[in-house]
């Protein structure tokens, strides 16, 4: 057996990671990598692999950072089988389409610069058509099914807590003369006590880990304190006139806070300020959380269960904006409201035209709920500088800008040990993957000490060959 670490290999982006096994090959993952522009578009258009050389693609969970190049696979002539939950199928069916309309309209903008440069036009990576293409692959199944996916090879999906449908990957794997290698693969790891979703699965036995690092070396702070906080700044700015503008990412995110504000609103503690969450992916994908209460925890079901609560995604005051007029309607509302909108890192999308609208305001306040990357205007509000652009146009920033980062959807350094910790010290191979440089280092350096063997952070390319 082979590994391949061809992607989210000392970075946190572009998820990708081939087995190659008796004469099959088993790609875990098929993430865009996201970066710069240019840079981002040539290593997601050229597949490292031949896309007919894959017999079968295994999906942890639906974010574009693991799934958002499937539709390229495809496209390159991948004729196999993509194994997923059912929850992560239908998430996958609302963004790959949003992905493949981002990548039209991108390619739609660098071919106006290049018509004036005399250069011919570029192709996206892929279309919306090859996005619902794509769909025709998927082969859904529940947690904890084993099902075989490539000769000698049986996979089961267990619940990794971290968005609907998230899975830890567990392979056990029969190679003629060699016996069984068992190889546990933690796509994302969410965190325990979470709203709406259930808390990781244990991890197995396994003699191979494949493990997350993405806040290898942090600590997040407590969910209920995050929602503490949200309340006291809806509370304050709201009793100011104000508005709270909460930029958040369609899946995941906007659906906790969502879930958050209905439980305080329950509990009389939300101040009576209407509520809009102003983005069609995230009304599509909300639609997909109704569709998959299999994946709730408890308290969600509970919450369901009690007497008239039975939507955690809408109550009275909430109203989900799914068309162009109404979004610029709220640029003209008055009073105090809080509006959800996307993209999470304030990059695209509907946001935009909030933040242009509010920011210059001192009774507003923008709400950063999730992690900034470098250069996006997400970053740039959380740095707190006086001035940002928006649409090319220079505006000072007056309004507040508050961030909790107890939303998470990610298991933080002691939730990635704690998770590990009861398997490590029968682990033979670790690999530390989906991590910026020093937190793989540090969770590589932690699982060390607790007895896993052989743990390396590898690099984009290498291969690690598995010898008995
Ligand atoms: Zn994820």
């Amino acid at each position: 057996m082979e590994i391949h670490f061809l992607g989210a290999a000392q970075t946190v982006t572009g998820s990708q990671h081939l087995i190659s096994v008796n004469g099959s090959r088993v790609l875990l993952e098929c993430g865009l990598f996201q970066g710069k522009r240019r840079e981002s578009f040539e290593r997601n258009r050229n597949l490292p692999f031949d896309a007919k050389s894959i017999d079968a693609l295994i999906l942890s969970h639906a974010h574009i950072d693991h799934s958002g190049n499937i539709p390229n696979l495809v496209r390159n002539g991948f004729r196999g089988v993509i194994y997923s939950t059912f929850a992560t199928r239908d998430l996958c069916s609302a963004m790959l389409r949003d992905s493949a309309h981002i990548q039209e309209q991108d390619t739609a903008y660098a071919n106006k610069k290049r018509s004036r440069k005399g250069l011919p036009p570029a192709e996206p990576i892929y279309t919306y058509d090859d996005a619902i293409a794509s769909l025709e692959y998927f082969v859904s199944v529940g947690y904890g099914r084993s099902v075989p996916v490539a000769p000698g090879v049986q996979c089961t999906f267990l619940d990794a807590g971290h968005i609907l449908g998230s899975a830890l990957a567990f392979l056990e794997i029969e190679e003629p003369g060699q016996g069984k290698t068992r190889l546990l693969f933690s796509g994302d790891l969410g965190r325990k006590d979470m709203p709406i979703l259930r808390d990781p699965a244990p991890a197995p036995e396994a003699d191979i880990l494949i493990i997350e690092s993405t806040y290898g070396d942090r600590v997040h702070e407590p969910h209920e304190k995050a929602e503490q906080r949200l309340c006291r700044l809806i509370d304050e700015t709201c009793n100011d006139g104000g508005k709270v503008i909460i930029p958040a990412f369609s899946v995941g995110r906007t659906q906790e806070i969502v879930y958050s504000l209905h439980r305080l609103a329950n509990a009389g503690q939300l101040p009576d300020v209407p509520v809009f969450v102003d983005s069609p992916l995230a009304v599509n994908v909300t639609e997909v959380f109704r569709l998959h209460p299999e994946c709730y925890d408890e308290e969600v079901r509970a919450f369901m269960n009690h007497g008239r609560h039975l939507d955690p995604f809408g109550f009275e005051r909430l109203r989900y904006i799914r068309s162009v007029e109404a979004s610029k309607e709220l640029n003209e509302l008055q009073g105090p409201a809080v509006i959800i909108s996307a993209s999470g890192m304030c990059e695209a999308g509907r946001v935009q035209h909030h933040l242009k609208h509010t920011i210059t305001d001192p009774r507003n306040v923008v709400l950063i709920v999730s992690w900034q990357a470098p250069h996006t205007l997400g970053r740039r509000l959380i740095e707190r500088q006086p001035t940002v652009k928006i649409f090319g146009e220079e505006f000072p920033v007056r309004a507040r800008v508050e961030a909790i980062n107890g939303y998470s959807a990610h298991a933080d350094r002691n939730g990635l040990l704690g998770w590990a910790e009861p398997i490590a010290r029968g682990l033979q191979h670790t690999f530390v993957v989906h991590g910026d440089p020093e937190p793989a280092a540090a969770l590589a350096d932690g699982l060390g000490r607790l007895g896993a063997r052989n743990v390396a952070v590898p690099e984009r390319g290498a291969v690690f060959r598995v010898v008995d």
